[in-house]
């Protein structure tokens, strides 16, 4: 998996706009669906006397697959084209998809968003652009979805490309190099091949777009760090934490540190598709072992990195959050459950110091006594257990977190500054 660069791709839009049917066309059409499922429907093809390869059969198997929650979380889908691999980070339709995509075991490069050309902007489409926006997506691609529907109408197409540009340009992202493409991810119009139905749009397709993303920046520079998902013990090896290398290299022989739980050693084995490794790099998924380090000496929510440069572990820190779904308002006190990247910590908003303009990101107001769906605020936070959280400005995948509480996801946010 060496020979391309890798692309964590988020899949964003409202509901019913065709996000699940677009990564199943774009797994159809790179021929990446897995082939348990392809075997599943040979074998199905055959009973019903049925040929050829239907689509539908592509989408009956994932979407069987996702009510299982077979695809969720660890099983990423991957596709390629001829510059990139591509991994879409989260499986659309999944209710924590909101919150997977802030804290996620990856963080996404680049988006496509879609939005359905019968409906146009919907709130859920709001609301991912933000956070995209938010949370520092690149580059977005829009496909303006379900052609089929307005009859492949120019005019609709416009329509919601305009309603889009809107969009975009209120929440500051550059609306004017959004590419966008209209598509039917049900018929197949422009996703791997232009359109016959479309002779008035030139652009690229969906595969063309993606294939044309500029190239993400990894983050090698920056110290090792490793958020640990879970802690195996495995025998013939001992303790095996496993996680997503966010930044840097972890590698045999280094020595390494824990934190918050602030312990650490040399590595000695270092794991990736089941096969041994030298070392691994941002975006690689291992389980490792570490010289003297035992089951209960660690924990989910863990970060990995140098000794000589271990992760920070926050007494308070100050973020940049915004107010995405509260029931009623947010003051001074308020201790939601805090996820950011594997861990999930029940913090205290300790002050609000700043009412933010959204658009401008300009301070409105100090001190103001609370905040509300829609506001943006820093804040100062003090976590009620030991977390291991960075400035976003200094790691950006270890420093943005999103606020739960009552079962939703009610803000995002960035951290600004740590106090250690
Ligand atoms: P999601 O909630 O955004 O993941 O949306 P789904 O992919 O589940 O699609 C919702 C519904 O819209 C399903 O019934 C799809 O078959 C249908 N759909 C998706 N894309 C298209 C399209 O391009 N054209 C048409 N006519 N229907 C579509």
């Amino acid at each position: 998996m060496a020979d391309k660069p890798h692309q964590n791709l988020a899949v964003i839009g409202h509901v019913d706009h065709g996000k699940s049917t677009m990564v199943g066309r774009l797994l159809f059409e790179t021929g990446s669906v897995p082939e348990h499922v392809i075997e599943q429907h040979r074998e199905e093809a055959e009973e019903k006397g049925k040929g050829g390869f239907e689509f539908a059969y592509v989408m009956d198997n994932l979407a069987e697959e996702r009510e299982r929650g077979v695809t969720i979380d660890i099983a990423h889908q991957e596709f390629d084209t001829d510059s990139y691999y591509f991994t879409i980070v989260d499986c659309p339709g999944h209710r924590d998809f909101v919150k997977n995509m802030i804290t996620g075991a990856s963080q996404a490069d680049n988006a496509v968003l879609v939005v359905a050309a019968d409906d146009g902007v919907a709130p859920q489409t709001r609301e991912h652009v933000f956070l995209a926006r938010t949370l520092g997506i690149d580059e977005l691609i829009i496909a303006v979805n379900k052609m089929d529907l307005v009859d492949y109408k120019e005019d609709s197409y416009n329509d919601v490309k305009e309603q889009v540009q809107k969009l975009l340009k209120q929440v500051r992202f550059r609306a004017d190099d959004a590419t966008f493409v209209p598509t039917s991810a049900f018929e197949g119009d422009n996703v791997s091949e232009a359109s016959d139905n479309t002779p008035w749009y030139s652009g690229p397709t969906l595969l063309e777009a993606l294939n044309d993303l500029p190239e993400p920046q990894t983050p090698t520079d920056a110290p090792l760090r490793l958020p640990i998902q879970d802690v195996y013990t495995i025998s013939g090896i001992g303790t095996v934490p496993v996680g997503r290398v966010e930044t840097g290299i972890l590698e045999i022989g280094a020595n390494v540190s824990f934190q918050p739980s602030d312990v650490g050693g040399e590595v000695k084995t270092v794991e990736m598709h089941h096969e041994e490794v030298p070392k691994a790099e941002p975006g690689d998924n291992v389980g490792f072992n570490v010289r003297g380090i035992g089951k209960d000496d660690i924990r989910r929510g863990d970060v990995c990195g140098p000794a000589d440069d271990p992760p920070t572990v926050a007494e308070t820190f100050q973020a940049q959050i915004v107010v995405m779904q509260h029931p009623s308002v947010i003051t001074a006190g308020y201790t939601p459950v805090f996820h950011a990247h594997t861990s999930q910590v029940a913090c205290t908003i300790e002050s609000i110091d700043a009412k933010l303009d959204p658009a401008s990101g300009e301070v409105a107001e100090e001190n103001p006594d609370f905040i509300q769906s829609g506001d943006a605020a820093k804040v100062t936070i003090r976590p009620q257990k030991p977390l291991s959280i960075e400035p976003a400005s200094e790691i950006p995948e270890l420093g943005s977190f999103a606020i739960r509480d009552m079962g939703q996801t009610i803000a995002a946010g960035q951290v600004l500054s740590v106090d250690e």
